[in-house]
């Protein structure tokens, strides 16, 4: 079983990166939970396809139990969770001098927990399986920082330890991870920053430079679609003009 007919867990799936890889996933075959909060975006990716393939549920990744209560709705309905994509972030981007308290809050809640409570509701199901796959979007943020980007660039890096420490803890239950850090790329994420600037910068530069939202779904798509043997770990892509 490659994407065909797996069923894929989606959080962050109402837009950008997790909307644009439900459909690619949904259309190769496989059988999709989405969550988000805005019920409305995730109820019409949800109609694009037939028989109920593409089922959704409201969800706050920053509440452990509505994470748990997405990923037991795709066990209950299709029987099995093989992929879990966290996908959920949030990039309210400043200086640590800025003191944005409340966006640092934010972040670790969305970018960390968030992943974290994913991995828990999750991973008994896998280990009861004896087989599953979780993968992340990370960020080329959690390789390099800059200024303005710390707490960002902090959360990126947490998910790296944490993916590899899951990595290795599971490896004899057949349970693979992967990170996807991309660079730029053309999304909503914008919206998070509160600085009218820093906003109007990174929007111009997404929308100009950004890789496009396809770009990532394929290279999730790829991770998924290996044999059993093979799992690929991570996938950095930037936009090929993006220096850092
Ligand atoms: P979007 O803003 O389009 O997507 C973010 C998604 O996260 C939305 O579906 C949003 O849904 C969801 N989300 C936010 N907060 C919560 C929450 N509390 N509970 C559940 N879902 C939540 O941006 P992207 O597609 O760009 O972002 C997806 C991921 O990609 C993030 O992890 C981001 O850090 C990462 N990334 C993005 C890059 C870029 O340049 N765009 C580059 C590198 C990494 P809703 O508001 O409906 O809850």
């Amino acid at each position: 079983m490659t994407i065909k007919d797996k069923v894929v867990v989606i959080t962050g799936a109402s837009s950008g990166i997790g909307k644009v890889t439900a459909e690619v996933l949904a259309k190769a075959g496989a059988k999709i939970v989405i969550g988000a909060r805005r019920e409305d975006r995730l109820a019409s990716i949800a109609n694009e396809f037939q028989d109920r393939q593409v089922l959704y549920q409201v969800t706050d990744v920053t509440d452990h139990q509505s994470v748990k209560r997405l990923v037991d709705l795709a066990e209950t309905k299709f029987g099995r969770v093989d992929v879990l994509y966290n996908n959920a972030g949030l990039m309210p981007i400043s200086r640590l001098a800025d003191l944005k308290i409340d966006e640092w809050d934010r972040m670790i809640d969305v970018n960390i927990k968030g992943v974290l409570y994913g991995i828990a509701a999750v991973l008994p199901i896998m280990i009861k399986q004896k087989e599953g796959h979780i993968i992340t979007t990370d960020s080329v943020a959690g390789h390099i920082v800059h200024p303005g980007t710390a707490v960002y660039a902090g959360t990126k890096y947490a998910i790296q330890a944490i993916m590899d420490g899951l990595r290795q803890e599971q490896i004899n239950n057949h349970i693979k991870t992967t990170m996807v850090s991309p660079g730029t790329v053309d999304t909503e994420l914008y919206h998070t920053i509160s600085d009218e600037k820093t906003q109007q910068r990174v929007a111009k530069d997404e929308k100009e430079n950004g890789l496009l939202l396809m770009d990532i779904a394929n290279a999730v798509a790829y991770a998924i679609d290996q044999p059993d043997k093979v799992a690929v770990n991570e996938i950095l892509l930037r936009p090929r003009t993006q220096k850092n």
